[in-house]
């Protein structure tokens, strides 16, 4: 499928755009010294692609190169999952129920949950970045308050929990006892999250996956952990939706 592309350099900046049948990709461009030769790959938070290529490449050829590989970028974006930005009207999922977002002209800039609703005023066009740093922020609050109490529950100790937006794992421990979650636990039912911190903190125990660690697992958790681990193979996916 040669033929059907068309590349378009934005003015302005050093990102530009291909053509797939007919609709405008976006393609982030950076430049590495590192780079030997030109790289494409999904740009995951921009919906888009990126193109690595070394310093004193010539952008146009570069593209024309990335243009020549549509039939591979056609079925990287078709696997990739359908994009919700957290805009006004959406309805997304937060610990256990679902909550639709209401932008209020006027209203205080300050968000806050009434009934089945997240509520916030301040600029129309900044709530989906709002609305994701609000999800995070309470992410990141909730997961250490969960850490640091059933740690102290089983005699372990956490030294710091953070939390990222890694793309194939829902949590990572550290040697050094420092735990790092995805924010997107705080879209699951609590028992999901609370499954995953148990897992964790297993960890703190058991630097694998071997059966002394699972049954570290279930006595921490105080319950069986699979029905977590299977909601999250069902799930987990979709919750990547998301974006701000
Ligand atoms: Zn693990």
């Amino acid at each position: 499928m040669r033929g059907t592309g068309k590349i378009i350099l934005s003015t302005g900046n050093s990102d530009a755009e291909i053509l797939i049948d007919g609709v405008a990709v976006p393609v982030r461009v950076r430049r590495s010294v590192r780079a030997k030769a030109y790289r494409l790959s999904l740009d995951q938070a921009g919906g888009g692609l990126r193109l690595s290529l070394p310093v004193r490449a010539n952008l146009k050829r570069a593209l024309g190169w990335a243009q020549e590989h549509e039939g591979w970028v056609r079925s990287q974006l078709a696997k990739q999952p359908e994009r919700t930005v957290l805009g006004d009207g959406v309805v997304f999922p937060l610990e256990g129920r679902q909550l639709q977002i209401c932008w209020i002209e006027g209203a205080s800039r300050t968000i806050r949950i009434d009934g089945d609703r997240l509520l916030l005023g301040g600029a129309a066009e900044s709530v989906g970045p709002r609305v994701l740093r609000w999800l995070k922020l309470r992410a990141k609050a909730v997961l250490e308050t969960e850490s640091h109490a059933m740690a102290l529950d089983n005699d372990l100790i956490v030294a710091s929990v953070g939390v990222g937006d890694p793309r194939s794992r829902w949590g990572s421990c550290a040697s050094d006892g420092s735990i790092r979650y995805s924010w997107r636990l705080i879209l699951c039912p609590p028992e999901v999250r609370r499954a995953t911190v148990a897992h964790e903190l297993a960890h703190l125990l058991h630097m694998d996956h071997s059966p002394a660690f699972h049954a570290a697992h279930k006595r921490i958790l105080g319950s069986d952990p699979r029905p977590a681990r299977a909601w999250l193979r069902a799930h987990g996916a979709a919750l990547h939706r998301f974006v701000g």
